[in-house]
């Protein structure tokens, strides 16, 4: 990114559920970066996977963005209004020769090689397949694709034999996550993408997307996820409940000793505009550096998530 662009960072929950302790945790990291920047902080809603969605989803990370005091910038933007811009994306990688219709089901996969990423796509179609129901996949290479984090520092995946050729337009007829987050962070005019580590691995296919379609790259700082006793990332599917919105002063300073904010008993009984303005004159990323978990949970989130503190 060129020095002189102003900073716009970001907000971007699947409204899957209502906002957990972790996912409080990206929020405040990256509206704190946001802050402490002097820039924007935007909020995008990442709906664009109806089956995972959750109805009521959307209020209820709203309402609890709303009671701990965060302030965006503008109208919030749904990533399912920019379906349109997704598809000229693709449209545009196939007409360039990189992306290709692949028509292999999950069950044609099944024998294909594992990664730390997943199921690592064989080639099958890259020449091409008769199939009428067909996913798009982007070709890759194995040039290394590096960069540096913000907080988990140089960073190389070599995308061809680590992940392989990925899908951005799915059988179904959904637009993939990578395809609509480069998309939606391009249009968004992004700087800063800060969000948790658990997407350090997605971020050199991003890059990579970025690349063929000629957008700028945002720096990346991944934080640590919060994560259970059993070392498993908070989620819905690990059960986090959601966070307390009629009392949300504890759990905000819970978040920021999670964040490794120096907090101390001074900010006991602080409202919350004067918890932010604090956080936002002794916010430093720099303490989390290198970490990929946070085990500080509040204490009854820890006794809900079996014990941690
Ligand atoms: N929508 C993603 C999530 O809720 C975050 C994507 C991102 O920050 O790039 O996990």
């Amino acid at each position: 990114m060129s020095e002189a662009a102003p900073y716009v960072g970001r907000f971007a929950p699947s409204p899957t559920g209502p906002l957990h302790f972790g996912s409080l945790l990206a929020a405040t990291a990256s509206y704190l970066q946001a802050l402490s920047s002097g820039g924007q902080w935007l909020i995008r809603i990442e709906d664009i996977d109806p089956p995972r969605e959750q109805p009521g989803a959307v209020t209820l990370i709203m309402d609890a963005l709303d009671a701990y005091g965060f302030e965006w910038h503008g109208p919030v933007t749904f990533q399912s209004q920019r379906r349109q811009q997704h598809l000229d994306a693709i449209e545009t990688l196939q007409q360039q020769g990189f992306a290709y219709r692949c028509g292999c089901s999950r069950r044609d996969l099944a024998e294909a090689p594992q990664g730390a990423l997943g199921t690592i796509y064989p080639g099958t179609c890259r020449d091409g397949t008769v199939a009428t129901r067909y996913a798009i996949r982007l070709r890759t290479n194995d040039e290394a694709v590096c960069f540096s984090d913000g907080l988990q520092g140089p960073q190389a995946q070599h995308l061809e034999s680590e992940s392989g050729d990925f899908i951005i337009h799915r059988r179904d007829g959904l637009i993939a996550y990578h395809l609509a987050v480069v998309v939606d962070d391009a249009a968004d005019q992004i700087t800063e993408v800060v969000r948790g580590i658990d997407l350090l691995d997605s971020t050199p296919r991003q890059i990579y997307l970025q690349r063929l379609l000629g957008l700028s790259t945002p720096d990346y700082l991944h934080i640590p996820v919060a994560a259970n006793r059993a070392g498993q990332k908070l989620s819905k599917q690990t059960g986090a409940p959601a966070i307390d919105t009629a009392m949300p002063a504890p759990t905000l300073v819970a978040a920021f000793r999670a964040l490794e904010l120096p907090v101390s008993s001074d900010l006991d009984g602080a409202r919350l505009p004067e918890l932010w303005n604090w956080a936002v004159r002794h916010w430093q990323p720099a303490r989390l550096h290198g970490r990929k978990r946070i085990i500080r949970l509040p204490d009854t989130l820890a006794e809900d998530q079996n014990g941690l503190s």
